[in-house]
């Protein structure tokens, strides 16, 4: 746990907004889904080709886990590089930091 201070009334009751890597991770999550819903077309042809080598039920089978495996991991993916980019935002650029007792809102520069 970090250690914050206002700067205006010295208290120590700091809330952080997080606002944008609440954001990022959002919009991550929904640009990861997007690209992975393109990697779960490439993932469904390549398990489709791999299945219909089993035969079949291999085909079904390959198709299935290669489109679900492609979407999960684009949008886990998107959403762990949204919060990370918007962490960096919230901390560098936003006035992250709200003092519960007077009000101030100022950004968490790190000495
Ligand atoms: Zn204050």
């Amino acid at each position: 746990m970090t250690f914050l201070q206002c700067p205006q009334c010295q208290s120590t009751r700091i809330k952080t907004k997080n606002t944008a890597k609440k954001a990022g991770g959002t919009l991550g999550a929904l640009a990861g889904a997007a690209s992975g819903a393109a990697g779960a077309l490439r993932g469904a042809s390549l398990g489709l080709a791999v299945g219909t080598l089993a035969g079949p039920a291999g085909s079904l089978f390959g198709t299935i886990a290669g489109a679900t495996l492609g979407a999960l991991f684009g949008a886990a993916f998107g959403c762990e590089i949204g919060a990370a980019v918007g962490e960096v935002v919230d901390r560098n650029i936003l006035d992250n930091c709200c003092c519960s007792d007077c009000g101030h809102t100022f950004s968490e520069k790190r000495p």
